[in-house]
């Protein structure tokens, strides 16, 4: 994404070498124009065999089931961020049991994003699909939708489903 003027003082910005990149700088006020990824949170939640997904109300991919998920706020951690998601999108209260994984890849809408993902576990709350999302259902994993929204989401559950099986094999 490229900005035309100057956030901060409204100067046209000018093309600029830093770090061996061209960005754009503001030659008034010294702003650069860092374009940095985006990051976000998602959490994995299991009961029993089943995992919880919701179908997604807004673009990018409305209409697709994916892990409850979002940006993460400026004053957030990856884990609040996680935990206000799936509160937001299904009602449920959860907490974190463990990270397991991080994805770097692209959106829909062409914007770069982190995604920390996160295993969780249900503490309470009742199931009810939130403002981001149509529903919100749990999904035997063994017969997940097929096709998810995003394949960051599809690959981070399935790691997370082989790591609780060993868990509960081992
Ligand atoms: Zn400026």
């Amino acid at each position: 994404m490229k900005y035309r003027y100057c956030p901060i003082c409204t100067n046209e910005l000018k093309r600029v070498f830093l770090d061996g990149r061209e960005r754009q700088g503001c030659e008034s006020c010294g702003f650069i124009h860092y374009v940095n990824p985006s990051p976000a949170a998602a959490m994995v939640l299991f009961e029993k065999q089943d995992v919880l997904l919701v179908k997604r109300r807004f673009e990018p991919r409305s209409g697709f089931w994916s892990l409850p998920a979002g940006f993460i706020e400026a004053d957030e951690t990856p884990e609040q961020a996680a935990i206000r998601e799936v509160k937001e999108e299904t009602g449920l209260d959860v907490r974190i049991n463990q990270l397991v994984d991080v994805h770097s890849g692209c959106h829909a809408m062409k914007k770069r994003i982190v995604l920390v993902v996160y295993w969780g576990e249900i503490e309470g709350g009742s199931l009810k699909a939130g403002d981001d999302a149509l529903e919100a259902l749990f999904f035997p994993i063994d017969n997940l939708p097929p096709e998810m929204a995003f394949n960051s989401h599809l690959k981070a559950l399935e790691k997370t489903i082989s790591l609780r099986s060993q868990l509960q094999g081992g």
